[in-house]
This record gives C-alpha cells, sequence and structure tokens, in this order.
C-alpha cells in the first residue's frame, strides 16, 4: 500500500526549523513517506516566515513551484501575521496552522488525510520523543522552549505571527533533553521567539537561568548553547550560569539592532547604547573569552549620517565575535512602516557592507586571541583523517587527526587563523 507522499520546507529561524521538526517526528511512518523535493509530493508543507520581505518571497516561490505536483499548505508566521497570504499566491494554496499553533496539529491532519486514501488502518504509533530530523549537521540538536514576543519593537511582525508569550514546563524541557542526550546528540540548542522571556509566564515565574543550569546536568557529557538573547535578557544569574557550567557554551548572540539611542528609541528596543555594552560587560566580567555575536539593521528611518556613525562607534566597542547585518525591511502592519525619514535602499545596503567589513576584521580578532589556547570541541563532520569541530565559543575549527569521530568531543590547540577567519588547530 502506497504512503502518501510528504515534503516539508522551512524558511526563517531556529523556533521555525525546530516547529518543523515536530511536526516531522509526529507523522506516521505507516502512512506517509518523506520526501526532500516538492515536486515528486502528494503534500507540500511550506513552514513560512514573514520577518524580511525576502522570506515572503522565498516562500511565495517555493509555492508556486509545488503547486503543479500537487497540493501546497503554507503554515507558519506569513500566514498567521496574514491570513490571505496563502490565496494571494494562487487560488489553490492552502492555509493552515501557524503562529503559535501546536505544528502537532498539523501532522495529525495529515496522518488522517493519509489514512483517508487507505483500506486498512495503520498500527498505533507513538512518536520518538526526538529524532535525528531535528538536528543541525549530525551532532546538535535544536529545542524549542519558548514562543511568543510581548516586546512590540516597531520594526518587528513577530508578536502578531508568533502571538504571547508561551513556555515548556521544565519537566517536559528535561525530559527532551534526555531523550535528545540517549538517542546521541551531543549539543542541544536551546531556542525559543524570545527565549529570555523563558519561565515568565510559568508558575513561580521561573528564570531563563535556572533552565539553562538544569538543562546542562541533564545533557552532561553533551552541553548547551543558547540561540538568540535580547540584551535585556542578560541578567547576573544568567551570567553567573554561564561562567559557572562548564557543559553551557560560552557564546551569546544578542542583538544590538543600532547603536544609535535615537534610532533604538525609535525601534522601541527599550534599551540605550550604553544599556547595551552594560548587559554584555555583565557576562565578561564573569568569562571574558565569552562570544559574543551580533545583529544591526541598518537604513532604519532616522539613521542620518550621524546615528551610523554611532552604531560604528558601539561595535568597536563591543568588539563582536561576529557580526550579522541586514537592510531594514518595512513589514506592513508595523508602526515602523509608516515612520518617515527613512534612508535610500541604496544607503541601507552601503551601510550594510561597511558594518560586514567591520565584521570580517572583528571575527579574525576575536579568532586570533585563541592562537595556543587549548579548548574542547565537537567533532562536526570527519573524512579521510580531516576533521571539521566547532568549539563552545562558536569557533568552527579544522584539524587533523587519525582517531576522531563524529559527535567526539576531543581538546584542541589553536594553531592559526588565516586572514578569511578559517581557524585550524591540533587535537591534544
Ligand atoms: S523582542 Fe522585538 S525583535 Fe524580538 S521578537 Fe520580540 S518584538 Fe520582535
Amino acid at each position: 500500500m502506497s504512503r502518501m507522499k510528504v515534503a516539508v520546507c522551512t524558511v526563517g529561524c531556529r523556533a521555525n526549523q525546530s516547529d518543523s521538526s515536530r511536526l516531522v517526528r509526529h507523522l506516521h511512518p505507516e502512512l506517509i513517506e518523506l520526501v526532500s523535493d516538492p515536486q515528486s509530493a502528494d503534500v507540500t508543507i511550506i513552514n513560512t516566515c514573514c520577518v524580511t520581505a525576502q522570506a515572503e518571497r522565498d516562500c511565495r516561490k517555493l509555492a508556486r513551484r509545488a503547486l503543479p505536483s500537487g497540493r501546497v499548505i503554507l503554515t507558519g508566521c506569513a500566514v498567521s501575521a496574514n491570513p490571505g497570504f496563502a490565496e494571494a499566491i494562487d487560488a489553490k494554496a492552502e492555509a493552515r496552522g501557524g503562529g503559535d499553533r501546536d505544528p502537532r496539529d498539523l501532522a495529525d491532519w495529515l496522518n488522517e488525510l493519509a489514512t483517508g486514501c487507505r483500506a486498512t488502518l495503520p498500527s498505533p504509533f507513538r512518536p520518538e520523543h526526538f529524532d535525528v530530523t531535528g538536528l543541525l549537521g549530525r551532532t546538535r540538536g535544536l529545542l524549542k522552549v519558548q514562543s511568543g514576543c510581548r516586546h512590540m519593537c516597531s520594526y518587528c511582525i513577530v508578536p502578531k505571527a508568533r502571538g504571547p508569550e508561551s513556555s515548556v514546563p521544565l519537566e517536559d524541557v528535561l525530559a527532551d533533553i534526555s531523550a535528545m542526550r540517549d538517542q546521541g546528540v551531543r549539543e542541544i540548542v536551546l531556542t525559543g521567539v524570545q527565549l529570555g522571556a523563558w519561565g515568565k509566564d510559568l508558575p513561580g515565574r521561573q528564570e531563563l537561568a535556572e533552565l539553562t543550569a538544569r538543562a546542562a546536568d541533564v545533557a552532561s557529557p553533551g552541553r548547551i548553547r543558547l540561540s538568540s538573547l535580547e540584551p535585556w535578557s542578560l541578567t547576573e544569574a544568567l551570567a553567573e550560569t554561564v561562567a559557572a557550567y562548564p557543559g553551557v557554551c560560552r557564546h551569546l548572540h544578542v542583538p544590538l539592532q543600532s547603536g544609535d539611542d535615537g534610532v533604538l528609541s525609535r525601534m522601541r528596543r527599550g534599551y540605550t547604547s550604553r544599556d547595551y555594552l552594560a548587559a554584555v560587560d555583565r557576562v565578561r566580567r564573569r568569562c571574558a573569552d565569552v562570544a559574543i555575536g551580533t545583529d544591526v539593521l541598518t537604513g532604519f528611518p532616522g539613521e542620518d549620517e550621524g546615528a551610523f556613525a554611532n552604531t560604528m562607534d558601539t561595535l568597536k566597542e563591543l568588539a563582536p565575535a561576529y557580526v550579522h547585518a541586514f537592510p531594514y525591511s518595512p513589514r506592513s502592519g508595523t508602526p515602523a512602516a509608516t515612520f518617515a525619514d527613512r534612508p535610500p535602499r541604496a544607503v541601507a545596503k552601503e551601510r550594510v557592507l561597511e558594518v560586514r567589513r567591520f565584521g570580517k576584521d572583528a571575527l579574525f580578532a576575536y579568532r586570533s586571541g585563541f592562537v595556543g589556547a587549548e579548548r574542547r570541541a565537537i567533532i562536526e563532520e570527519s573524512g579521510d583523517g580531516q576533521h571539521r569541530a566547532l568549539t563552545d565559543n562558536f569557533i568552527p575549527v579544522s584539524l587533523i587527526a587519525d582517531d576522531a569521530q563524529t559527535g567526539a568531543f576531543v581538546d584542541i590547540e589553536f594553531t592559526g587563523v588565516a586572514p578569511d577567519g578559517h581557524v585550524t588547530a591540533r587535537k591534544l
């Protein structure tokens, strides 16, 4: 009896990737065959993103490519932020679920759909607590522990798409982590829409620091990495936890967005450039080697030459391990989309290039500071004695070693950094 062929395409952030993995893990293997190419699928699921205009374009393109082959179901943020999103692509495109709705509901619907075209019912099915489809590469697994955001930054459509903040209870998170550990996942990335808000909606207003510490205990011998965190989430307690637990990666990604207080205020970010640097300093005072990565949005309304210069000055003071830069993309339905004084797109793009040039030098400087130092790394890929590994402070290294297996932790010594930031190391 042939199974229904389903393709699952994901656009956007780690929260979306984690939702897709939760959907996939609840598809009944007797009923559904997962295929990678939408053009050979009976049903294609597109888990959409609407955080930028480019992301929406990518979703529309995926849908148009898949429509000739079968049913196309759009879910995710673009659908919940704009209920007419699917129909606007094509009358045959369907919208289901999305936002903060549980992806397992969509899986149940697909299982039912697949059952519909069978004579016999499938055997009972209990999805794995976690399965390898939720992996980043072969050693790292994503685990979404929080959803929603109530912060309302003026440029951001996410609160509209994802709804109010909600946290996965501590015990459920720890159960997922122990299942991932038992399946050989060596690094677990805790993710959310506003990760730092984890626990605030749970009884007793629990804190991310506590979750991170408990997670590190359960994940051992594996390690825990925290995905993107807003600056106001860098509490004393979290800084203590990152410093005290060897099983917590010394890597924090903390979006700055702008280094100009006037622009930050128009963004309704809720902090100044001084506040941001003070928050990072809270962590650095406890672990000076922590890798701080950041995001910058250029071309936001009101960002004149002086404001952009303030952003570059703040970045220089921050001395990040790396920087991601994007040109501001107005999202309809957000307050900022109506703001005046937006610099021309070409100027925004030029500023992105300037930030990226700075970022390249900052990355080289950060990594060069470790040459000669020793560190723990996880082997992510290996073949013929050549291996690619990742340190806790988010430095990918190439090393030559005869006896290193994918997923193994190894002690390394950094031996060199190339001008493009490529790092070599030797196994100790
Ligand atoms: S904190 Fe701001 S940027 Fe982040 S998801 Fe919430 S509203 Fe969006």
